[in-house]
């Protein structure tokens, strides 16, 4: 291990690599980073990679890269790791050894098979105890069981309160397998102590292994970290969130367009409210407010249409060189609707403010203007049957067309100060006049501002579209 760069208390997150990088884990690991930043603290990344069926090495560079996309990595003095647990696996076999001397622990000769088998003969449920007073020493095959102590054992949590469980329906837990190897709950603490951990803030799933690792903790002769567990996400249905039925890899929401800091903030707020009048609110200031005292411990509803929601505000937040900056990648991938070559910066940035509010990720700018830098625009066909069956629309793209082609000054307000006129002539208010031109020039009906579009896009190939679209209707 690093010798600790701070002398605050020590979080810790430990991920086990096996799948994409889930977005509760996410939110797990920015309130760790929370806190300990804003008490002077360390977060100790440790992956937690000793199930070797499961783990594969390419999660743990999804991990590392996940967190720093949402701002959480090596290149800042609070974080220090990553460890991998798989190297330490020494330290855990022998504090198992310890456990056995001490006589806290003691070896079970029984199989799974056994134990039911007795259990069924019995009418029990679960391992009795049965080899606690056997003098069994260490042998192939045999498991390493924790000696369970009568009591109570009450959990001191952040979030929970005071939680009690009675040992008695604790089981004597196996904390060395058959083979020899450490089980989860040994080589956690284990690793928690060797690591100076001094708060565990984690799922609200583990709550029920706390209660074994306290006892492991207080046997091993040290006093358990402070604990806190936090509340699951679930899905419009209130289910706990699922991979295999829900989005649920942060990675997705990167590649997808859902902006680094939109994400931060969104998951921040799933199960903490900022403080302030809105929810959006920068991260400086959500670090030094975040309190697990003020952390909800009703399941928290991971709410697609919220995130869309913060992603939208996040984007209109950006000035056209950040937005330009951030649609990067979509713009010259090799899904973009038009090639690198025909792109042009400059009309882009004036477009940015009329592109942004119709961005919900950053992938849709293309989409909102692909029309300004292709060679023709994709035309909507059910679109352009539907606007040019009325007769006054054809009259009135003959119209401004010829109205536009004499026009002095090219810039969106002499453009609609005369489509407003041509309009007029036809019967037509401004807004139903701008279908036609609009349908010719972009070949939708929807889309930014259309005389802030046919500036961008210039005299020329506004025209151009205007009088193919004109033969067209013909
Ligand atoms: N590796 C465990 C998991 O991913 C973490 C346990 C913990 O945070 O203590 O669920």
């Amino acid at each position: 291990m690093d010798s600790p760069r701070t002398t605050g208390p020590r979080y810790r997150f430990a991920p086990s690599p096996t799948g994409f990088f889930h977005v509760g884990g996410a939110r797990t690991a920015l309130w760790n980073w929370a806190l300990a930043h804003s008490e002077g603290g360390t977060f100790v990344l440790r992956i937690e990679d000793t199930d070797e069926a499961r783990n594969q090495p390419e999660w743990t560079q999804g991990i590392i890269d996940a967190l720093a996309w949402i701002g959480i990595g090596a290149d800042d003095p609070h974080f220090e790791g990553p460890y991998f647990q798989s190297h330490y696996a020494e330290q855990h076999v022998a504090a198992a050894q310890q456990l056995f001397a001490s006589g806290d622990a003691y070896y079970c000769d029984m199989t799974a098979a056994d134990v039911e088998a007795r259990n069924k003969a019995e009418g029990n449920q679960g391992y009795q105890g049965w080899s606690r007073d056997r003098g069994l020493e260490h042998g192939p095959g045999r498991v390493l069981r924790f000696r369970v102590p009568e009591g109570t054992t009450t959990v001191h949590d952040l979030v929970r309160g005071e939680v009690a469980f009675d040992n008695v329906l604790i089981e004597d837990f196996v904390l060395l397998r058959g083979n020899g190897s450490p089980m989860f709950l040994l080589a956690n603490v284990v690793d928690d102590q060797a690591m100076a951990i001094t708060h565990v803030v984690r799922a609200e799933e583990h709550l029920p292994n706390t209660p074994k690792q306290q006892m492991i903790w207080r046997a091993l002769g040290h006093q358990p970290p402070v604990w806190a567990h936090v509340p699951v996400l679930v899905n419009e249905q209130r289910k706990k969130l699922s991979k295999r039925r829900d989005k649920v890899a942060l990675e997705m929401y990167r590649d997808e367009g859902y902006m680094s800091a939109a994400m931060v903030n969104y998951l921040m707020t799933l199960g903490w409210t900022p403080k302030g009048e809105s929810e959006i609110a920068e991260w400086p200031q959500m670090q030094a407010d975040f309190r697990l005292e003020d952390v909800n411990h009703s399941p928290a509803f991971f709410d697609l249409k919220k995130l869309a929601a913060f992603n939208g505000e996040y984007i209109r937040m950006l000035t056209p060189e950040q937005f330009l900056a951030a649609c990067r990648p979509w713009l010259f991938s090799d899904n973009a609707p038009f090639t690198a070559d025909r792109f042009d910066e400059a009309k882009f940035l004036a477009m940015a403010p009329h592109i942004q509010p119709r961005c919900v990720t950053l992938a849709d700018a293309a989409g909102v203007i692909d029309f300004l830098f292709l060679a023709d625009p994709v035309i909507d066909r059910a679109a352009w049957a539907k606007t040019f069956a009325a007769p006054e629309s054809v009259a009135v793209l003959r119209a401004s067309t010829a109205a536009y082609e004499v026009l002095p000054l090219w810039n969106a307000e002499a453009l609609k100060a005369t489509l407003e006129i041509t309009g007029e002539a036809h019967g037509l208010k401004l807004g139903k006049a701008q279908a036609p031109v609009r349908v010719a020039v972009t070949g939708r009906t929807v889309g930014p501002p259309l005389f802030e579009a046919l500036e961008a896009l210039g005299r020329d190939e506004s025209l151009r579209r205007m009088r193919v679209a004109e033969a067209a209707v013909a």
